[in-house]
């Protein structure tokens, strides 16, 4: 393969990523996609008026998404 750092790359979920990185021997590379993928879900307390200690604030689960993921690809 001719892949040289800078070239567009499909990332794992299909966007358009780019090559930041090609190991010594050409079989792995490391794209860089500016895109959002999911990361993780988190727990994070809803903003409510009420004078509630902390703990006792209700919470809802939200999906995080994290742009400018890395992904070492093996080719
Ligand atoms: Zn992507």
């Amino acid at each position: 393969m001719d892949l040289k750092a800078g070239d567009v790359y499909e990332c794992p979920e299909g966007h358009n990523a780019k090559i930041v990185w090609i190991s010594e021997n050409e079989k792995t590379i490391a794209v860089k996609c500016p895109y959002e993928h999911f990361s993780k879900v988190e727990k994070v307390a809803i903003q409510t008026k009420s004078r509630l200690p902390y703990r006792n604030h209700p919470t809802e689960e939200r999906k995080i998404f994290t742009k400018d993921m890395v992904f070492l690809i093996r080719i």
